[in-house]
C-alpha cells in the first residue's frame, strides 16, 4: 500500500486506555490508516467497568467503548477522530467447557459521523477462575492461566463465589506474590477465589487479540462502498436456506451473505460457500 492512500494521513486520534493498549493498536492504525494515535492520559478508563470486579460495567462492550470515546473527546476536545477497545469473556455459545474470548476496536470520526468496529473472537484465551483452599490447587490453575507471563487477582470468597470486598489482590505478577495473597485470603475466608488478569497489560494473549480486532478495523474502513465510497461495506448478514443435497428442502446452512452500505441504500448479495447443495447431514427431514 502506498503511503499516501493512508485515508488519515497525519490525523491524531485520541485513545483512552490505561492498560497499554497502544502497543498493539497505534502501530496498526498508523500503517493501515495513517492515524497518529494519541492517549488521553488523565481518563481513569476503570470507571466504565473492571475485570477485576470492583467496578462493574453495566451494558454491552460496544456502549463501554463508544462511553470511553466520549471521555477521550472530552479530554482532547478538537480531536477528530476517537479510538476505544473493549473485550468480553465468557462460555462458548456453542463448544461445552470452552471458553472464547472477543476483542472490539471501536473507531468514531466525528467530522464525518462515521462508526466502525474491528472484531477479532477466539477460544485462545486464559479465561478461568478456580476456587482453591491451598497453595497446591491454587498453583495448578496459575499454570493453567499461564501464569506468571499472564497475571492472576486473588480475592475473597463465600460459598464458592467471589468476594473481593472482604480481599482483593489485583497485581499478582509473581509465585512470592500468589503465595502470599492466597495464604492471607484462604486465612480470612476459608478458601480464595483466584481468576485469571484479563486486563490487557497482565494479558499477552488478550494483548495479541486486541492487535488483531485493530487489524479487522483496517481491513473493514478500507472496504467501501461501490455506490458511494464509504467505509466500512461488510457482511451485515447472512441467509440460511442452503437446499439439501438429497431431499432439495432448505436447510439452516448459509447461502448467501449480504453486504450493506451504513451511509446508502446500497447492498449485494453474494453466495456464502461454492457449494450449491448442503450435506445432508445438517437436513432436518431427512436426519432429524
Ligand atoms: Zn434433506
Ligand atoms: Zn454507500
Amino acid at each position: 500500500m502506498a503511503a499516501d492512500d493512508r485515508p488519515y494521513k497525519n490525523t491524531v486520534a485520541v485513545l483512552a486506555t490505561m492498560h497499554g493498549k497502544e502497543r498493539v493498536i497505534a502501530p496498526v492504525l498508523k500503517e493501515g490508516l495513517g492515524l497518529i494515535v494519541g492517549l488521553a492520559m488523565s481518563v481513569d478508563t476503570d470507571t466504565f467497568g473492571t475485570f477485576s470486579r470492583d467496578v462493574e460495567r453495566t451494558g454491552s462492550p460496544l456502549d463501554a467503548a463508544r462511553a470511553k470515546i466520549g471521555a477521550g473527546f472530552e479530554y482532547a476536545p478538537y480531536t477528530r477522530v476517537g479510538l476505544a477497545s473493549e473485550g468480553s469473556f465468557g462460555p462458548h455459545p456453542h463448544i461445552p467447557f470452552l471458553a472464547l474470548g472477543r476483542e472490539l476496536v471501536l473507531l468514531i470520526d466525528r467530522e464525518r459521523g462515521l462508526e466502525l468496529t474491528g472484531h477479532f473472537a477466539s477460544p485462545e484465551t486464559n479465561y478461568g477462575h478456580a476456587v482453591v483452599s491451598d497453595m497446591e490447587a491454587a498453583a495448578a490453575f496459575a499454570q493453567r492461566s499461564k501464569f506468571p507471563e499472564h497475571g492472576l487477582i486473588v480475592m475473597g470468597c463465600v460459598d464458592e463465589t467471589p468476594a473481593p470486598g472482604l480481599a482483593l489482590f489485583k497485581d499478582v505478577i509473581d509465585h512470592a506474590t500468589l503465595e502470599k495473597a492466597v495464604g492471607q485470603v484462604v486465612a480470612k475466608c476459608g478458601a480464595a477465589f483466584v481468576e485469571a488478569d484479563m486486563r490487557a497489560h497482565r494479558n499477552p494473549t488478550r494483548m495479541r487479540a486486541i492487535e488483531r480486532a485493530a487489524s479487522d478495523l483496517v481491513r473493514r474502513f478500507r472496504s467501501q462502498c461501490p455506490a458511494c465510497a464509504h467505509p466500512g461495506f461488510d457482511v451485515t448478514e447472512r441467509i440460511t436456506g442452503l437446499p439439501c443435497e438429497w431431499c432439495g428442502e432448505p436447510t439452516h446452512v448459509t447461502r448467501a451473505e449480504v453486504l450493506a452500505c451504513q451511509a446508502c441504500d446500497y447492498r449485494i448479495e453474494r453466495p456464502a460457500t461454492s457449494a450449491t447443495t448442503a450435506d445432508p447431514g445438517r437436513c432436518e427431514s431427512c436426519n432429524p
